[in-house]
């Protein structure tokens, strides 16, 4: 029998009006809301989020911790820790980011989620260029052999078209 393999979808869009079972944060590893995307999910789960988040308390690069989707549509957020790209050696960089999508996906699946929303990890102030992290992202929602959907949410459409270009790289 064929294995069941992730629908991968690309969409421009922000990641908290998703009905989708789980989101992703892009979370700072102290786990205390932040800006971004992050202070987006905070603002729209309400501060519940922030509380939960706080309790947990710490989550190092690459890992990942889940918490309840309070007010969001999403019944879970999965607060991942993407690298500081000016932090860390660049094949570091590349392993620690594709670690937290391979870890929020695996939590994912824990949670028995049948959909799954992420940001752009790392690409925004923690300034990993977004071409080669689109293709990590895709490469591990590519490998994740669940027939989950899981969607990559670019808040802006030139972002969208680098994670649509990597896409239609690999599906040739
Ligand atoms: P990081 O610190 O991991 O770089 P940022 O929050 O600065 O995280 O940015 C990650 C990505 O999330 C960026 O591409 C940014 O444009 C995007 N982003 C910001 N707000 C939202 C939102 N509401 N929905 C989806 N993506 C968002």
């Amino acid at each position: 029998m064929a294995a069941a393999l992730a629908r991968i979808e690309i969409v421009h869009a922000d990641i908290t009006t998703l009905e989708v079972d789980v989101i992703v944060n892009a979370a700072n590893s102290r786990l205390i809301p932040g800006g971004g995307v992050d202070g987006a999910i905070n603002k729209a789960a309400g501060p519940e989020l922030g509380k939960a988040m706080m309790a947990i308390g710490r989550c190092p690069a690459g890992e990942a911790v889940i918490t309840p989707g309070f007010k969001l549509k999403a019944k879970h957020v999965i607060h991942t820790v993407a690298p500081v790209y000016a932090q860390h050696r660049e094949q570091d960089v590349w392993r620690l980011l594709a670690n937290c999508y391979r870890n929020a996906l695996a939590l994912a699946v824990a949670h028995d989620a049948q959909s799954i929303a992420f940001p752009s990890l790392g690409t925004g102030v923690y300034g990993i260029p977004i071409t080669r992290a689109s293709a990590v992202a895709i490469d591990e929602g590519a490998k994740h052999a669940h027939a989950a959907r899981v969607i990559f949410c670019c808040f802006s459409e030139s972002d969208a078209s680098i994670y649509r270009a990597e896409l239609d790289r690999r599906n040739g």
